[in-house]
């Protein structure tokens, strides 16, 4: 009994360390990441969400000169806000996963939710063992589905800010590279603690926070969109999606979440 007792208290006590082990992982990850002292180096995992022929030849292709664009988004966004690290963020490709990220549930409940996020998590770290290359700061799992008319609606997104993880639906379509790119570092941003600047009901960028140019005379139609609000707002009512990341700005309000000078 007084053994039972004992090895009862040691796997207690086990489990706490572990615990707290994760917590101060994931605290001492998430403040790395945004001290800008360094290069962010993001692994894009390219995923066919279908059995299109198309969208697998376009996926298994991709490679990181791809993804420059995202590169010099950084590059140009982070020295605009006073970052003067040279490459903020290195992306690389891994064709490294071969089974899709676990689903989102269906009925999204908090439980739920949070069972799915460790699903997620266990998923992503078995992916970065399986890779022969270093494990990334950001892990990105990058679903690409076919592009065709009855397209448009796309499940959301998720970029989880503990743990940098992001999971991004995708076309499969080299032309939607440039939009398929704006969805990319809206999610890396989430990761980096970045919230959403959109009215949730509408799409409708919130202003002035949303807007790529909050004081501009006059205010609307904007030319440059926010990239968490991920649109560009052509009146107080509408807004249009960007074809690329030439069109989005780091607005003030993501520049602090994400722990740029203000
Ligand atoms: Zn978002």
């Amino acid at each position: 009994m007084a053994a039972r007792t004992f090895l009862g208290t040691l796997r207690l006590a086990i489990l706490v360390a572990v615990l707290l082990f994760v917590a101060l992982g994931a605290w001492l990850d998430r403040a790395r990441s945004r001290d800008w002292n360094d290069t962010l180096r993001v692994t894009v995992y390219p995923l066919s969400a279908t059995t299109d022929t198309g969208v697998r030849a376009y996926t298994a292709a991709l490679q990181a000169g791809d993804f420059a664009d995202v590169e010099s988004f950084f590059v140009d966004a982070a020295s605009s806000h006073g970052v003067t690290l040279e490459q903020p963020v290195r992306i690389r490709v891994s064709h490294v996963a071969r089974e899709l990220p676990p689903a989102l549930p269906d009925r999204p409940g908090s439980l739920t939710i949070a069972l799915w996020s460790l699903r997620l998590r266990y998923f992503a770290a078995r992916t970065a063992w399986n890779d022969p290359l270093p494990a990334p700061d950001i892990q990105v799992f990058a679903l690409y589905s076919p592009l065709g008319p009855g397209s448009v609606a796309m499940p959301d997104s998720v970029g989880l800010s503990k743990g940098l993880i992001a999971l991004t639906h995708l076309y499969g379509n080299a032309a939607a590279a440039g939009s398929n790119q704006v969805v990319l570092v809206h999610e890396v941003l989430h990761t980096l603690g970045a919230t959403d600047k959109y009215d949730f009901a509408t799409g409708q960028p919130l202003a002035p926070a949303g807007l790529g140019e909050p004081d501009r005379q006059p205010l609307y139609p904007q030319v440059f969109g926010e990239i968490m609000a991920g649109r560009i707002a052509t009146s107080a009512r509408d807004a249009v999606i960007a074809d690329s990341l030439e069109q989005m700005l780091v607005g003030p309000a993501t520049a602090l979440e994400i722990g740029w000078p203000p």
